[in-house]
């Protein structure tokens, strides 16, 4: 096991990764940037860095600073987190090539799934059902290109094989638009991707966002931790998570799980992982894999009791996976709400000084947030601040714990969403479970 790592985030994630290798024995390297001395990981960890200014760009992205705080600091192994390099496979590779253990997979299989028009041949052999579409690129003949979008019937959605982040796609509702769609997108995506390949989907109107937790080792042995609901978005960012799904039977959960086994085995998948569904009428559409921890894997260790951090950390080192398929069970039911210093009516962010401060507590309330009375919120990064997540025997208990620790969860000095959190709560449709990825925005009137 390592004795030393470099935690390469900041906020929340940095904290739950600290907390894990301190339950391992593992001593932690916080690095961080200029605006982020106070951050509460910073002061627990064995040693801290400074790595840069405030801006993310000559800080956490910054790739030799960060092998150097490796390098100082004698530590063997990286964790990226999410966001910032946790998706580069360039970085990556400059662990692993500098000597140190990136904790999270190989380069080679982050690049094959950052290309999505590769992760999708990836998974139609490994036989995980994807969505209808063009299989591959699209050319430039428009007879050919008109020919595919009427063989998968419209609308269909254009979108770019390196896109992310919920941008470089075009939904195209009849042929007069298609040939334009496809060379606006190709042209966008060939500016901000540095790739103009683009491929067709068909376009699905009421999905919900289903994705299934993955966990793979070096010995050969993967398993999937069942699936999680993130069909509450807004422009695509996730707001509320659950697990597991309602409405997906065990039968289904076990065949698409054990598709994505056989996806991880054959891509000689390593680390944590997620396939990412849409799902509608019955039927699972993968759309693309995050090579990273989430942000939402809490829900998923509340309901089968796995740390996700500590396995990424174990299988890293080259150990196996602590737990059998058979081993996973669904304990009852998880939800977990974001919590963003935002302004809950227009979504601006509200960064500064946190005055006041009390956590919620209680049975089956866990709390993953960096923030403390006096703590203030910079303005350059992420606005979400925490997690609230509740655990109960079912669905109805995990909801009514949800209303009772956001009703007692106060965070005074900047604006902050739990009013929008419970009103979603609140909501009659919400409530009864299921709703599609459209419905938190058709609800704000957005
Ligand atoms: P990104 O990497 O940018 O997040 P995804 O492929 O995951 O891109 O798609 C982001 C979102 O776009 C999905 O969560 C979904 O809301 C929407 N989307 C993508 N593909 C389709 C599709 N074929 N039909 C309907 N919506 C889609």
């Amino acid at each position: 096991m390592f004795d030393k790592i470099v935690i390469a985030n900041r906020g929340e994630i940095a904290l739950r990764i600290l907390r894990a290798c301190r339950e391992m024995g593992i001593q932690t390297v916080a690095v961080h940037s200029e605006a982020d001395r106070d951050l509460k990981h910073v002061r627990l960890a064995d040693e801290s860095i400074c790595i840069g200014p405030a801006s993310s760009t000559d800080s956490y992205l910054k790739v030799p600073a960060l092998i150097s705080a490796a390098e100082i600091t004698d530590a063997q192994a990286i964790h990226p987190g999410y966001g910032f390099l946790s998706e580069n496979a360039d970085f990556a590779e400059r662990v692993e090539d500098s000597g140190f253990v990136f904790i999270g997979p190989k380069a080679e299989t982050i690049r094959i799934m950052g290309d999505k028009v590769e992760a999708i041949k990836a998974m139609v052999e490994a036989g995980v059902p994807t969505v209808p579409g063009s299989g591959g690129p699209l050319g430039d003949n428009a007879d050919e290109n008109l020919r595919i979008a009427k063989k998968i019937g419209y609308p269909v959605i254009i979108k770019a094989a390196g896109g992310g982040g919920g941008r470089g796609m075009r939904v195209v509702h009849s042929k007069s638009n298609l040939l334009d769609a496809i060379s606006l997108t190709k042209t966008e995506a060939g500016t901000v991707f540095g790739n103009d390949m683009v491929y067709m989907e068909k376009f699905l109107e009421t999905p919900r966002h289903i994705e299934f937790q993955m966990l793979a080792d070096t010995h050969g042995n993967a398993i999937h931790l069942c699936e999680r609901d993130c069909s509450i978005q807004r422009r695509h960012q996730k707001v509320i998570e659950e697990a597991p799904a309602i409405g997906i039977s065990d039968e289904q959960r076990q065949r698409i799980g054990a598709r994505c086994v056989q996806a991880c085995i054959d891509i000689g998948y390593r680390g944590a992982g997620t396939f990412e569904f849409l799902y509608e009428n019955g039927e699972f559409y993968f759309i693309e894999m995050n090579t990273r921890i989430q942000v939402e894997h809490p829900v998923t260790e509340m309901i089968t009791g796995v740390d996700l951090i500590k396995e990424q950390i174990r299988i890293a080192a080259g150990e196996k996976l602590s737990h059998r398929q058979d081993e996973i069970k669904i304990n009852g039911h998880a939800i977990e709400c974001r919590i963003n210093a935002e302004d809950p009516d227009n979504f601006m962010p509200s960064p500064g000084k946190i005055t006041a401060y009390h956590a919620p507590g209680g049975l089956g309330v866990r709390v993953d947030s960096h923030i403390y009375a006096g703590y203030s919120v910079p303005p350059h990064y992420d606005s979400m601040i925490g997690k609230l997540i509740t655990h109960g025997e079912n669905r109805e208990v995990a909801l009514a714990r949800m209303r009772t620790a956001l009703s007692e969860m106060v965070i005074e000095g900047i604006k902050c969403n739990i009013p929008l959190q419970q009103r979603i709560l609140d909501d009659s449709n919400f409530m009864t479970g299921g709703t599609n990825i459209h419905y938190l925005e058709k609800k704000l009137g957005l």
